[in-house]
């Protein structure tokens, strides 16, 4: 072999090593309260978990600015900015000083965005996305900033937010930029715009039995709008609720919500696998509830005896999932800053 062709080889080779570890995409699935019992558990109940197909598996310690054992806000806000924040704040550094999010930054690049989960849109998670405040509370200011943002895609519960009793509505202002569904009937009916939004309760939608519209179809429909950008995109998908059956100690909720979400997680894993350049990264803001796994059996895909610490959060280290290209760099044990920050660099790299 010539030396000429030898050196085109191996310049080919380190074009696509440089394509292989620059996603276009980034999916970032968080399950909100989802420590390694509850995955357990779900994992005991389903059998094979979604999850499993990811070859990179690591864990990230949570912990706040100024508590050990972190909020959503907080932790929403370190996934979404790599920076860490007090708890209660969004997006906003301790001093009160604004943060860009990984989803801001993937607009910088022109890139589509989207907001996927089964709780208010205002609510902590997902608002740590795309918008900045000192209280996660302001849920009505939270509406504002959503709809003033230039997320493509938002879908979730927490309509009432959005046309207040006591302040001026900003659903105009999020109409006058895409279409909203909030129905079923009408999310079935959005077709594939450049933008959607999805309002789908006034407030939060019900337990995982109850919902109308799946974690999945959500995600799916997510996907299908923002694979439209030739720029690619960033979609954050949230199984919200698996939090709360551990704020209430209850384990047959934690299953029955971790399950729904590794649906949603498959749905993001088969697009990811098709595409080649979409990055998907699994993980949680924090544990909640101090849950254990104790008895059950794996036959019958039952688990029979649980235990919890309290109904709070832990500060526990929480699972790390990833695949795709720079997957890699979500093993071993990182911080939750760790997350945001190598998402932001590789959202700036990315061509
Ligand atoms: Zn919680």
């Amino acid at each position: 072999m010539s030396k000429k062709i030898l050196t085109a080889l191996c310049l080919t080779g380190l074009l696509l090593h440089a394509e292989e570890t620059r996603p276009k995409n980034i999916i970032l699935f968080i399950g909100d309260g989802m420590g390694i019992a509850q995955v357990t558990a779900g994992k005991i109940a389903k059998g094979t978990l979604e999850m499993e197909r990811c070859p990179v598996a690591g864990l990230a310690s949570t912990w706040s600015a100024d508590h050990l054992t972190t909020d959503s806000a907080a932790a929403a806000t370190a996934l979404a900015t790599g920076t860490k924040t007090d708890n209660g704040m969004l997006s906003l550094n301790p001093e009160g000083q604004r943060l860009k999010t990984v989803l801001e930054i993937a607009e910088d690049q022109k890139k589509s965005t989207g907001l996927v989960c089964n709780c208010a849109v205002t609510h902590a998670t997902p608002a740590g996305f795309a918008t900045h405040v000192p209280s996660r509370q302001q849920y009505v200011e939270i509406a504002r900033q959503l709809a003033d943002s230039d997320v493509d895609v938002l879908f979730g519960g927490g309509l009432a937010y959005f046309s207040p009793s006591n302040a001026p509505s900003c659903l105009p202002q999020l109409q006058n930029k895409m279409p909203l569904a909030t129905t079923a009937e009408e999310f079935y009916a959005l077709g594939t715009p450049e933008k959607a939004a999805a309002l789908l309760y006034p407030e939060h939608p019900p337990h995982v039995a109850e919902r109308t519209v799946s974690l999945k179809e959500l995600t799916q429909k997510a996907i299908e709008i923002l694979v439209q950008d030739e720029d690619g995109f960033f979609l954050m998908v949230e199984g919200s609720q698996i939090d709360w059956a551990g704020h209430k100690n209850d384990a047959a909720n934690i299953i029955s919500e971790v399950i729904d979400f590794d649906d949603a997680v498959g749905v993001g894993l088969d697009f990811a696998e098709k595409n080649g350049r979409t990055l998907v990264i699994i993980t949680a803001d924090h544990e909640t509830g101090g849950f254990a796994v104790i008895d059950g059996t794996l036959a019958e895909k039952t688990v029979s005896q649980t235990g919890f610490i309290h109904k709070k959060h832990t500060a526990s280290m929480v699972p790390v999932f990833a695949e795709g290209p720079a997957s890699s760099r979500f093993s071993g044990i990182m911080d939750n800053t760790d997350i945001g920050k190598t998402m932001i660099e590789l959202i700036q790299t990315s061509e």
